[in-house]
């Protein structure tokens, strides 16, 4: 057992020496993504840990992309799972009702404003797709409309008509003559400013922007069936939506009759330091979107809308699988531990600490563009100084974010690098993450960053 098994910069080399890895490159299709960059197999994981077949131990920045609030194997959790075995639960149950989905229906609205009680759920297949797809398809019913208005760095999934929602131009080239009636308006970025303004002028203009192209008969489009939104840009790279322009999109939705979808696939539930990500931004959705922590690590994903949307029939978005009771039973115990606990607020503390801590450590290198996020979803944008974007910023530098990740991984944290370029080194580590944690993610960075 080598504490040295992988080294991360050294290509496929460290195929030869895990066998299970080697094993995954011959069996699974080149389609594989995670492993590419985080080649390890992994044999067991508890709390904020997981330890790999070869022993050796790396504090998770991943958790299962964020769908691991509680980290891996919380007791809550696991109790959870062994009471409803001992109950006898059905393992699946398409959409019949079973008193382990009242409990999950029962805490999931507990967790939702007053404005959503009256509302209704809609269980979908297990993926964050599936529910934006329902979302879609209840808006589309709801108007009569048939066009979606989207974000420049947003990320909805990977069916095809998720990936018609989702802006990264290497996804969409598997969409060719399937990408029906989409438009992707500026999302406001502080740093890599789309306007070249920058700062708060950033979301000054596309709030502008936005309300005009809503309201402009000649726009280009007509009035959509929905302009569906991430409160936080997750894959995008990490950009919070400035509270004016979340505040601006709901007026002119609003004012237009257009539902506003919320997709809070990966900010639900207390990662970005309140319950939901809507709540720090003074605007409620129309239909709001959860999967990824609300199942508490196993596949879930709902569709929540404030009013019976007209003309939204029986069977309209059917499926098998979006009864898991297991699923469903960890969910609830998730939910409610996450609220009783306020790990929202802890999340808001930690996320603090590994923002403030990240910028105090890399005050003066040049190389690190920003760093930004809300609560323990965090992004940390790499760049190199010596080239410009058109705006002027320093260009993304996606070649050192990898090699940060590979320095990370060797010294036993993983993490994640997604955004323009895939420059933005990313942090959604398990809520329960303690400060011990956050410094030892700190150190980990600050050395990978020297040594990359
Ligand atoms: N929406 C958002 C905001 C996401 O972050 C993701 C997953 N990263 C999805 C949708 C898709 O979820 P899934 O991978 O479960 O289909």
């Amino acid at each position: 057992m080598s504490e040295h098994h992988v080294n991360p910069s050294a290509g496929d080399d460290h195929l030869e020496v895990d066998p299970y890895l080697a094993s995954q490159a011959r069996r699974e299709t080149n389609a594989r993504s995670y492993p590419r960059r985080i080649p390890i197999a992994i044999a067991k994981a508890r709390g904020v840990e997981v330890t790999d077949t070869q022993g050796k131990t790396y504090l998770d920045c991943l958790a299962g992309a964020g769908a691991l609030p509680l980290g891996h194997n919380h007791p809550v959790a696991v109790e959870a799972i062994r009471r409803a075995l001992d109950e006898e639960v059905p393992f699946t149950t398409l959409d019949l009702t079973t008193p382990t989905k009242e409990r999950f229906v029962d805490e999931l609205f507990a967790s939702l404003p007053a404005s959503f009680q009256s509302g209704r759920i809609q269980f979908c297949g297990p993926s964050g797709a599936d529910a934006v797809e329902a979302s879609i398809k209840l808006a589309k019913t709801a108007t009569g409309r048939t066009g979606v208005v989207a974000f420049s760095g947003a990320y909805h999934g990977m069916t095809q008509g998720t990936l018609a929602l989702t802006s990264a131009r290497g996804s969409k080239a598997q969409l060719g003559a399937l990408q029906p009636d989409v438009h992707h308006l500026p999302f406001p970025m502080a740093y890599r400013c789309p306007f070249g303004l920058g700062g708060d002028a950033s979301g000054v203009a596309a709030s502008n922007l936005f309300a005009s192209m809503l309201s402009d008969d000649h726009a280009g489009f007509t009035l959509p069936a929905a302009v569906i939104m991430e409160p936080v840009q997750g894959e995008g790279g990490v950009h919070p939506a400035p509270q004016g322009f979340a505040r601006r999109v709901a007026m002119s939705t609003a004012a237009h009759g257009v539902p506003l979808i919320f997709d809070e696939v990966q900010t639900g539930l207390g990662r970005t330091g309140s319950l939901w990500a809507f709540e720090q931004l003074g605007v409620e959705p129309d239909i709001l979107v959860l999967s990824k922590a609300i199942g508490g690590g196993l596949p879930v994903a709902v569709v929540v809308y404030k009013d019976e949307p007209e003309g939204w029939g029986p069977g309209s978005h059917a499926g098998t699988f979006r009864g898991n009771q297991l699923g469903l039973a960890v969910g609830a115990a998730t939910i409610a531990f996450v609220r009783d606990n306020d790990l929202a607020g802890h999340a808001r503390v930690m996320g603090e600490r590994l923002m403030d801590g990240a910028t105090l450590a890399t005050k003066g290198i040049d190389q690190i563009g920003e760093v930004r996020g809300r609560g323990l979803m965090v992004g940390i944008e790499i760049v190199d100084p010596d080239h410009v974007d058109v705006n002027g910023v320093p260009s993304p530098d996606g070649t050192r974010a990898r090699r940060i990740q590979a320095e990370m991984l060797q010294r036993g944290v993983i993490c994640e690098v997604g955004g323009r370029g895939g420059a933005v080194v990313r942090f959604l580590p398990p809520l329960i993450i303690d400060a011990e944690g956050i410094d030892r993610v700190l150190t980990v960075f600050d050395d990978a960053v020297r040594a990359s």
